[in-house]
């Protein structure tokens, strides 16, 4: 990492297949650029079972494993490594609520959608939600699911530049 500042921090965020479908990677990815996050890894992914199984190891056993599973196989994600302040926690206040109904308009999730998780469940559909972001004392881990160390980039932003 670039900075010894504690609060620096990598996070993991996934484009998930719906929103790589709708043509929203640019959109998205450019509301954490816009942030001020630096990109440190991107690449498009296809999931797979097993990779899944170690993303989702809290909800592996939840009823809503399988929707959740065929949901992410739909079609590659764009998965990223983003590094800020607070990475983590800000990220996930930019993506928004889980639920799209739920989320705030100005957030990624709220702005793209308005599907509640009820409504989803009842008419037998998957829910979509757009975007993954790792919660905080989670990202180390899941950084390691989908990266290797050597698709990991060190360089210093314009901003960060001394002289440009
Ligand atoms: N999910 C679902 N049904 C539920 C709960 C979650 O389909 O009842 C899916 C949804 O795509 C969500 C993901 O499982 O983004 C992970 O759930 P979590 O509670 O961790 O939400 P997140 O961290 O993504 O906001
Ligand atoms: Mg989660």
């Amino acid at each position: 990492m670039s900075n010894n500042v504690e609060q620096v921090e990598r996070t993991f965020v996934a484009v998930k297949p719906d929103a790589v479908k709708r043509g929203l990677v640019g959109e998205i990815t450019k509301r954490f650029e816009d942030a001020g996050f630096k990109i440190c890894g991107m690449k498009m992914v296809q999931a797979t079972d097993q990779l899944l199984e170690q993303h989702y190891e809290e909800h592996v056993d939840k009823p809503f494993y399988e929707g959740l599973a065929d949901y992410m196989k739909e079609g590659p994600i764009v998965g990223m490594v983003l590094e800020g302040v607070h990475a983590a926690e800000n990220i996930r206040k930019i993506v928004g609520d889980t639920s799209a109904k739920d989320a705030h308009p100005s957030t990624i999730r709220g702005q793209y959608g308005h599907m509640s998780m009820d409504y989803a469940d009842e008419a037998g559909r998957l829910y979509k939600n757009l975007v993954h972001a790792s919660e905080p004392g989670e990202q180390e881990r899941e950084i390691e699911i989908w990266f290797e160390e050597k698709e990991l980039h060190d360089y210093q932003t314009a901003h960060e530049e001394e002289t440009r």
